[in-house]
């Protein structure tokens, strides 16, 4: 008893907020049985919930911008450029080892195939993205034209793309993501401009220094509204996570698609549980699951609100004060892997492409099944941290292979439950790659350990 003490004061707001969502499932529950609330009563009791959603996103631009700007000027051009390239193999390596994964669960499992039927009337639209479309677009949005816009919307999508993609999320007359995707911002943008702000500074010498305090003190600051915001969450959670219960209409599908959920989530686990632990190990030396422990607020969130980007602030205070990484490299790391860094949503991009090859009893080669895994690796990368992101990318690597992209509408039932899944996973997997590259970086961060006063003046 005298050891919980102290383990329930220090992971106090953590256990009411596990607390609060346990809490949100059964009330959600309970009301669905019993209660009956109009439309109108839905749309107050979600509104708790929704405050945290808007609080949560009022800080990522801020935190964005200067996180990044302070992280890579404080790291200096050259440490940056190291640890920037080793940052971008790990993000890639763990992302394909993410989709080979998905691909030899979803072919040995085989949840397609007809003897598991899903049976599920399919109803949608059907075009075509080329491979190249997508990914000049992606190019495209690293460099906004104008900064203003890129913080307001995702503007430079081809016509094609957008389209589609509008028109795909239309059909499945999910009008809330319809709007949440057109009004998602450009985060590539904004980290491309904070990327190249952060470089600039550390050469501007004294005047950079002016502009550089000023940066980290919005920084600091912001985190400290993040930390305020963290009392709210527990209120928060419980009626984001009890509305969704009530929201949901047809609880039979779950039935349908078990399999297909089950493989999903049986990838999940293996990747976060013991690929991403064993790489720790072998770099860091160190016990992963105290380390993911330390994350659990952030997995937590994620698995709440299923966006990364919303989560950013939640991570970065997990990494920095329970992990204690340096801040110079979450600060540089986190903001980026939140948005091209997708372990979760790769791996399952490249399950449901297959399942839905097993349903229309479409074999696919050996080559097809690597373009899936390549293809899934750069939708996921291209994917917004925002809600069922990864599903709608997913029409990329559905166009690669020729598959017919009208199957998304059924997999769009069930992803409120799997977009969370791998939204943690996601988070999980920047979590780890920070802890990672902290260790293949002594060197640099020593050479740079003129400038940690910048972060170690005060903790946050
Ligand atoms: N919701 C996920 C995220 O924000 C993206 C996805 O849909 O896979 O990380």
């Amino acid at each position: 008893e005298q050891r919980l003490k102290p383990c329930v004061k220090r992971h106090g707001l953590l256990f009411t907020t596990m607390l609060s969502a346990l809490l949100g499932v059964g009330v959600g529950v309970l009301v669905r049985e019993y209660g009956s609330l109009s439309r109108l009563d839905r749309y107050y009791f979600s509104f708790p919930g929704e405050i945290l959603m808007q609080m949560l996103k009022m800080v990522v631009l801020p935190l964005v911008f200067s996180s990044i700007i302070t992280g890579v000027a404080a790291l200096q051009s050259e440490a940056s450029g190291r640890i920037g390239l080793r940052a971008v193999l790990y993000y890639l390596s763990t992302t394909i080892m993410a989709t080979i994964l998905g691909v030899v669960l979803v072919v040995t499992i085989k949840p397609g195939e007809p003897s598991h039927s899903t049976n599920v009337d399919l109803a949608g639209t059907s075009g075509k993205v080329s491979t190249v479309d997508a990914m000049l677009d992606l190019i495209r949005n690293m460099f906004p034209d104008n900064l203003v816009q890129a913080c307001f919307q995702q503007v430079n999508m081809t016509v094609k793309l957008y389209h589609l993609i509008i028109s795909c999320l239309v059909s499945m007359k999910d009008y809330k993501l319809v709007a949440s995707y057109s009004d998602s911002i450009n985060v590539l943008g904004i980290i491309v401009f904070s990327i190249l702000f952060g470089l600039s500074i550390a050469k501007t010498g004294k005047q950079g220094r002016l502009l550089l305090e000023l940066f980290k003190a919005l920084n600091e600051a912001t985190m400290k509204i993040v930390q305020i915001m963290m009392f709210y969450m527990p209120v928060g959670i419980l009626f984001l996570i009890a509305s969704k219960i009530i929201e949901v209409e047809d609880w039979n599908i779950f039935r349908k698609l078990g399999l297909y959920m089950l493989t999903v989530l049986v990838g999940l686990v293996i990747h976060s549980m013991v690929v991403l632990p064993l790489l720790y190990v072998l770099v860091v030396r160190r016990n992963p699951y105290k380390f993911a422990w330390g994350m659990a607020h952030a997995l937590l969130t994620a698995l709440m609100i299923s966006s990364s980007s919303a989560t950013l602030p939640v991570t970065l205070h997990c990494a920095e004060h329970n992990n204690r990484i340096d801040k110079r490299i979450t600060r540089f790391m986190l903001p980026i892997g939140a948005t091209i860094n997708m372990d979760g949503a790769a791996l399952y991009e490249a399950v449901a492409a297959v399942f839905i090859a097993q349903i229309n009893n479409y074999a696919l080669d050996f080559g097809q099944i690597t373009t899936i895994c390549i293809t899934a690796t750069a939708a996921s990368t291209g994917a917004a941290g925002v809600p069922n992101a990864g599903m709608v990318s997913m029409i990329i690597v559905l166009s690669a292979v020729g598959l017919p992209i009208n199957d998304v509408t059924l997999l769009l039932i069930v992803d409120w439950v799997l977009d969370r899944c791998r939204t943690a996973v996601n988070i999980l997997g920047d979590a780890f790659g920070a802890g990672i590259v902290e260790k293949l970086s002594q060197k640099e961060l020593e050479m740079t350990a003129g400038i940690k006063f910048f972060f170690t003046e005060e903790p946050l």
